[in-house]
């Protein structure tokens, strides 16, 4: 039975998946509040149609979401780039097309993290081919060394080493998406 009371302790006595605490849910808060900031100035007089990629963005796109000061839509696609493990298998996998059409809207693209970059590189290509009026991309975190394919990220909220990462959406086969921290998995949890 897997311990779900994590807390940022690391001393919390019994087996801790969790190696190290990345990024605070302080740090989480502060950074999505001023990249909510940042982005209703740049789109000061618009309407925002933010486009979350399930499951992982839901948290920053919640945070990010409510710290707009301008009006702003929703909607959500689903992609599939790893299976139940930590490597790229560099194949992605379409499971689930946004509800409505962006023809002329202002798109934001909200992911959890990029990494080789080939989950967004497909993700813009695709996106951009429904002419939207604009069309950026908002990553709570950027692995930036990692990258294989060249792809603008207009807003990174924090750029972190090469380490399998969990918590704050993001999972391993389906656990701690809802730490609200940002943790580095051990890797004898994941095999690695
Ligand atoms: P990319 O296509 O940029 O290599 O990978 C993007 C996707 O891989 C992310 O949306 C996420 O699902 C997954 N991913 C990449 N790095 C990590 C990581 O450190 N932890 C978790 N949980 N998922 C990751």
């Amino acid at each position: 039975m897997r311990d779900h009371s994590l807390s940022e302790r690391e001393d919390s006595g019994s087996y801790n998946p969790i190696a190290r605490v990345l990024v605070s849910r302080r740090r989480l808060a502060a950074r999505a509040a001023q990249l909510g900031a940042q982005i209703s100035a740049d789109y000061a007089g618009q309407e925002l149609h933010m486009v979350g990629i399930l499951k992982g963005a839901t948290i920053f796109m919640a945070d990010l979401a409510r710290a707009l000061s301008i009006p702003a839509t929703f909607d959500f696609m689903a992609i599939s780039s790893y299976g139940a493990g930590s490597q790229s298998s560099g194949v992605v996998r379409f499971l689930k097309d946004l509800d409505e059409g962006i023809e002329g809207r202002h798109v934001l693209i909200v992911e959890d993290i990029v990494d080789t970059g080939l989950t967004l590189h497909y993700l813009r290509e695709s996106l951009a081919a429904r002419r939207p009026a604009s069309l950026a991309v908002a990553v709570a975190l950027d692995k930036s060394s990692r990258r294989q394919v060249a792809v603008p990220v207009e807003y990174v909220g924090f750029r972190i080493p090469d380490a399998f990462v969990v918590g704050y959406g993001l999972d391993y086969a389906g656990s701690f998406r809802n730490l609200p921290y940002v943790g580095i998995l051990r890797p004898e949890v994941y095999g690695g």
